[in-house]
């Protein structure tokens, strides 16, 4: 099962692509957690990328296509995977038809979910900088102490999830990533799924779509 998530930022794409990772035993692949785990450790990428995650801009296609090369090519993505975040521009699309060959993804899961509501959830968005699970600050508060539920690790807003920074995201998305729809629109792989809705029923309609999928593969 080869599964791509596409949605702006804040749309539920991490947190649904978790569940369903989880559920089916393959793994999440988040260029972001990458990322994130890059600039946190100080490697080489990184230091890349540290300044254009900040400032919400979109890291070079031809890092993040070498980043997932490697990573598809560990043991556990034999199964399949969730690519989370990956692909968000054209170039990085056609790249990775480059490495699996066309017609190798069998669904882009469009989880869609209207700008006002996208601002709203990014800025009342905390994170564990340990472990990367999300809270909301409205609707599923982290504890008073700040201290992540699931591993101790510290809570906080992630820089790039500042107002400014959520808009010119929203921006990017519309530029470089929102044509992708139409591209596996084309591939006939498109699934559009209600964003707007609670995690649960979101991951619902996910579900359906993979189910009938997977009828149509066997
Ligand atoms: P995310 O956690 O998916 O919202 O990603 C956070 C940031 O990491 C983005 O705003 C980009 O700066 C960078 N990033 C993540 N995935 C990609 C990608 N596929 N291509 C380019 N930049 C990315």
């Amino acid at each position: 099962m080869r599964l791509i998530f596409l949605g702006a930022p804040g749309s539920g794409k991490g947190t649904q692509a978790a569940m369903l990772a989880q559920s089916y035993g393959i793994p999440q692949i988040s260029t972001g957690d990458i990322l994130r785990k890059a600039v946190k450790e100080g490697t080489a990428l990184g230091e890349k990328a540290k300044a254009i995650m900040a400032k919400g801009e979109l890291v070079p296609d031809e890092i993040i296509l070498e980043l997932i090369r490697q990573r598809l090519a560990e043991a556990d993505c034999k199964k399949g995977y969730i690519l989370d975040g990956f692909p968000r521009t054209l170039q990085q699309a056609e790249g990775l038809e480059r490495f699996l060959g066309a017609k190798s993804i069998q669904a882009a899961i469009l989880i869609d979910v209207q700008p006002e509501t996208l601002i709203s959830r990014i800025t009342s968005r905390r994170v564990c900088v340990d472990c990367g699970e999300t809270y909301n600050l409205f609707t599923d508060p982290p504890p008073a102490d700040s201290r992540c539920r699931r591993c101790g690790g510290q809570v906080i807003q992630r820089q790039d999830d500042s107002e400014a920074t959520v808009r010119n995201r929203l921006q990017v998305y519309e530029e470089k990533t929102a044509p992708l729809i139409d591209f596996y629109r084309q591939q006939r792989v498109l699934f559009r799924v209600d964003g707007e809705a609670s995690v649960d029923q979101v991951y619902q309609q996910i579900v359906s779509v993979v189910q009938q999928m997977a009828g149509e593969i066997r």
